[in-house]
């Protein structure tokens, strides 16, 4: 079946609604030109992180120094804290090559301990883990198991055992943790449950997915969360990381940089922010922080999507959800990225989910415009997320002057919302000029960096610790 030509369709939309599906395209789109822009920006971003004076981009190393070979051993815990839920794995690193065997648990994340206090937070993981251990442990005598921990928010590290968290992100606002070492009273919840645990790394989901990805596939140079929250992990030399000078490390030793680029443009210099992107960041725990994760990020997808939706009501000049109750379509981030997602694959030729969605989740009634329009926005919020998203991975190839890679991308978004990928590897060969038939530089599916990435940085931690290094 082919479907109709949008324009064929779109000619029964009324004028208002016509002139505002313009307007949004253009506010919502990133013409060729502009992702460069962006790009060359972003490269002088990532640079200038890793100085001693600073920017932006925090650029965090992160000691995890060096790739796998493959042939990594042992079991490990590791324990992955990201935006959306808790998972507890259990990690086997047998002999063979690039092989391991995984048994899991996931627990949800309450949402009122995103908010809540710092104790609370810390017993409710340790809680976890020893219910996990209960489990799958019941009766063994056990030796302290060595753990990863996938912290995924930005912290500063001087090892790689302890980090302290520079400030929340993806909406989490705990007071009592931002500034301090979130290992003490991590592990002093543990400790006063009994559970055998030694915390032998503190990894970002980023640094997991590189490594992860690299210990089955060598061309892996870069890896990527596209999810709640978005950011890249690089290997980078010490050399070429001023901010490390004082340590007089080798300059040719390798060290992963947890780069957390959500904060690229935080003094909005080059992203074409919307009105919607402003209202974001003002509501959000954080104004003024992560500028780019706020226009790219899963968390952030259905609320600009509402966000515009509520606007062309207030609208006089617009007539859209004429005589309806938007009682629930005001409430803040109330539609989450899936919402989006299910609007997208819905054919076009007739809308049908989209307008059960509309009618059951929110109350709303809609007409084949209207409906025509609501498509329309989510197509242009999700290929804005995914071209902006390729600049940073384009900005980090420049950098290193990476000509040909494969890039691990992890996340709800990359991995779930229709189109993602292909829009993502479109605005690449934008950015990079690529006539060449195969893409020299991919975005593909990571391994599990938050789990198996995080107990192979144990793995490689205990190994350099007995090298002595
Ligand atoms: C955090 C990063 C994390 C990313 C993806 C961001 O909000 O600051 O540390 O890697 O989300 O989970
Ligand atoms: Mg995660």
């Amino acid at each position: 079946r082919k479907p109709p030509s949008r324009k064929g369709s779109m000619a029964d939309v009324p004028k208002d609604l016509l002139d505002q599906i313009k307007r949004l395209e253009e506010l919502f789109t990133v013409p060729q030109e502009k992702l460069k822009e962006i790009t060359d920006h972003f490269v002088k971003e990532l640079a200038k992180g890793l100085t001693v004076e600073g920017g932006s981009i925090p650029m965090n190393p992160t000691w995890c120094m060096g790739f796998p070979d493959g042939y990594e051993t042992g079991t490990f815990l590791a324990l992955d804290m990201g935006g959306t839920n808790l998972r507890v794995c259990e990690i086997n690193l047998p002999e063979e090559k690039g092989e391991f065997d995984i048994i899991q648990s996931k627990y949800r994340m309450p949402e009122e301990l995103k908010t809540g206090n710092a104790e609370e937070l810390w017993e409710y993981v340790a809680d976890c883990l020893q219910q996990f251990i209960e489990y799958h442990h019941e009766g063994e005598e056990l030796d302290e198991l060595p753990l990863g921990f996938t912290f995924s928010y930005p912290a500063t590290q001087d090892y790689i055992d302890h980090g302290v968290l520079q400030r929340w992100t993806k909406g989490f606002d705990i007071e009592g943790v931002e500034g301090k070492d979130v290992v003490p009273p991590f592990e002093a919840a543990l400790k006063e449950r009994g559970v055998p645990i030694k915390l032998t790394a503190l990894v970002n989901d980023t640094t997991g997915t590189l490594i992860a990805s690299a210990y089955t596939d060598t061309d892996m140079k870069i890896g990527c969360i596209f999810g709640t929250g978005c950011n890249a992990a690089y290997m980078e030399d010490c050399g070429s990381i001023p901010k490390l000078a004082h340590l007089n490390l080798d300059p040719k030793l390798p060290m992963a940089i947890n780069c957390e680029w959500g904060a690229f443009d935080n003094e909005h210099k080059v992203l074409p922010r919307t009105p919607y992107d402003i209202i974001i960041d003002k509501e959000s725990p954080r104004p003024g922080q992560q500028a780019f994760e706020k226009m790219i990020a899963g968390l952030y997808l259905g609320e600009i999507f509402r966000l515009v939706l509520v606007d062309l009501h207030g609208n006089p000049d617009v007539k859209i959800f004429e005589g309806q109750d938007l009682g629930k379509l005001k409430k803040a981030y109330s539609l989450d990225a899936s919402f989006l997602s299910s609007i997208e694959e819905d054919p076009f030729e007739n809308l049908s989910e989209t307008q059960d969605l509309f009618q059951n989740k929110l109350g709303i009634t809609t007409t084949k415009p209207e409906l025509e329009l609501i498509h329309h926005l989510t197509c242009l919020i999700g290929t804005r997320a995914a071209r902006l998203s390729a600049c940073g991975v384009a900005a980090i190839c420049k950098k290193k002057s990476i000509t040909s890679c494969h890039v691990g991308a992890d996340g709800s978004v990359f991995n779930k919302y229709p189109h993602f990928k292909a829009r993502g590897a479109q605005a690449l060969r934008e950015i990079l000029d690529w006539t060449s038939r195969k893409d020299p530089i991919e975005i593909l599916p990571a391994e599990d960096g938050s789990g198996v990435g995080a107990a192979l940085i144990s793995a490689l931690t205990l190994k350099r610790c007995k090298e002595g290094q």
